[in-house]
């Protein structure tokens, strides 16, 4: 009955656990999924931003070639620097316009002048436009006289119907990561582009790190990923595929979020990232509603708990008075024969036997004469009062049993003989100091006889036989002219 209502507890306890487990873990997920979410979108808009701003500057190179296909090859090829039909550039991130043209020669809006070895059909914008016949992006790459990063939007071009060269514009790139970082406001959410090399381009949260090669960084002082190969892994993945791909990396020590996707104008990986900030305050408030159910019903329950404990708790008591019933004598309150049998069994099958403990046996004297006397009744009295008066001489942990009549038994544990003796001698003592009248006795009063058996010396291992001993000591009180106390010798 208990044992299943144990069981039945654990199990509750159990559940609750799994129960609360399941959904901080579901909440935590929640809150991912959420988190996700918002990078996408960030992820979205940045998109979208940088594809307009790269198809803002193309378009500028195509209204130059608009512009340019108004005039005749000599007006346009004129002038070699500050060209004027290049020159309407007034877009900040457009560093210069200019055309290498088929024949070797280099014009420009902007004021470079080229050295005398230079020829533009070698350069890459120029043969890659050539070779994909149509605008192209170049990758980024980094000016050398001011470090700008750039990238390099070159058209093939003609002139009254024919091929007369590559026009290009230089775009300082500059700007795009501080547009994108000023879109994200939010903490810790920060906006990073690779080119295909890995080489990072942008990167609003740490532009120190532009320039840096997520293959071959080996500057000690930058903030780096924990894991990098596994970072390699989403860039790797993402290089794959036209998908976005998510991301889940630590940055010394903080976990970080992120989402990656091919930026389809140009060769480019775009990403967005979120230090996961464990924020007790956001995730109170964003979880504000699954917070309440759960204490709701966490209280509920606990109020289940707290009653099917207390039920528990009644019937235990309910069962001690029942058990008590049993162990207890019901004339004198002490233990029954019943208890004392069983606990001495218990002592002598514990290891050691029944070593270390004394055995008493008492009796009344005269007691029939007694009962002959003054009756049941008054007999019965007096076996209460001897009772109480043996109660307060021994201690607590004394275990103390009416062993059947007007016999009594005693057991003294962790006690030497001596100690023994001293105590049932006070325990004689304290019957006789009662002074409960008895005429027919010799003495007057009601007195006891003891009989002691003591197991600290001696290699006492069976209950029954200790039993004995102690009455046959007990006799030999008797034997010796009553109230008095014999200690079993062999
Ligand atoms: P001794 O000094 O040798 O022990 O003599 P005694 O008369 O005490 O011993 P005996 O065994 O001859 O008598 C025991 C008496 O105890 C017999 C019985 O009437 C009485 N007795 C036993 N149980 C009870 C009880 O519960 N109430 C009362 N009033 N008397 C009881
Ligand atoms: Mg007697
Ligand atoms: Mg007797």
């Amino acid at each position: 009955m208990y044992k299943k209502f144990n069981l039945i507890i654990s199990l509750l306890i159990l559940t609750i656990i799994i129960f609360i487990s399941y959904n901080a873990y579901d909440l935590g997920n929640k809150s991912r999924e959420a988190k996700y979410d918002m990078l996408i979108n960030d992820l979205n808009r940045d998109t979208i931003d940088f594809t307009s701003w790269i198809s803002n500057k193309k378009e500028i190179l195509d209204t130059a070639k608009d512009f340019v296909d108004n005039f005749s090859y000599d007006e346009i090829t004129a002038g070699k620097t500050s060209n004027p039909y290049m020159n309407l550039n007034n877009d900040p991130d457009i560093s210069q316009i200019y055309i290498g043209l088929a024949t070797g020669e280099f014009i420009t809006g902007g004021l470079w002048i080229p050295p005398e070895d230079y020829d533009p059909r070698n350069r890459v914008w120029y043969r890659e436009a050539v070779e994909s016949r149509n605008t192209i992006i170049s990758d980024v790459y980094f000016d050398r006289a001011t470090g700008d990063r750039m990238v390099t939007i070159s058209s093939p071009l003609h002139i009254d119907g024919t091929f007369a060269g590559v026009i290009s514009a230089d775009v300082f790139m500059n700007d795009i990561s501080n547009w994108l970082s000023n879109q994200i406001t939010r903490n810790n959410i920060y906006t990073y582009m690779l080119d295909p090399d890995g080489t990072i381009i942008v990167h609003t949260l740490r532009p120190e790190l532009v320039g840096e090669n997520v293959y071959s960084s080996d500057r000690q002082d930058l903030p780096v990923i924990d894991n990098l190969k596994e970072f390699l892994e989403y860039f790797e993945e993402v290089r794959e595929t036209s998908e976005s791909v998510r991301m889940e990396y630590s940055v010394e020590g903080k976990k970080t979020l992120g989402i990656i996707r091919k930026i389809e104008e140009g060769n480019w990986y775009l990403a967005v990232a979120a230090v996961e900030d464990y924020d007790l305050c956001t995730f109170i408030k964003q979880n504000r509603n699954s917070l309440v159910f759960n204490i709701l019903l966490l209280g509920i329950i606990i109020l289940l708990l707290l009653l099917v404990i207390r039920i528990k708790l009644k019937l235990e008591n309910k069962n001690k008075l029942l058990t008590l019933d049993n162990e207890r004598d019901f004339l004198t309150g002490i233990y029954n024969r019943r208890y004392f049998d069983l606990y001495i069994d218990n002592i002598c099958e514990t290891a050691g036997g029944c070593s270390g403990i004394s055995l008493v046996m008492m009796d009344i004297d005269f007691f029939k004469k007694y009962n002959d006397t003054y009756g049941h009744i008054r007999g019965d009295e007096v076996l209460r009062l001897v009772t109480n008066a043996v109660n307060h001489t021994i201690r607590k942990q004394d275990v103390f049993a009416r062993y059947g009549g007007e016999e009594f038994v005693l057991v003294l544990e962790d006690v030497t003989e001596e100690i023994a003796q001293r105590i049932v001698e006070k325990v004689l003592k304290a019957v006789f100091d009662t002074g409960i009248e008895h005429s027919s006795s010799p003495f007057g009063r009601v007195t006891v006889s003891i009989g002691l058996a003591a197991n600290t010396r001696r290699r006492i291992i069976d209950a029954h036989h200790f039993i004995q001993i102690a009455d046959q000591a007990l006799y030999k009180a008797k034997e010796n002219g009553r109230n008095r106390v014999v200690v079993y010798s062999g």
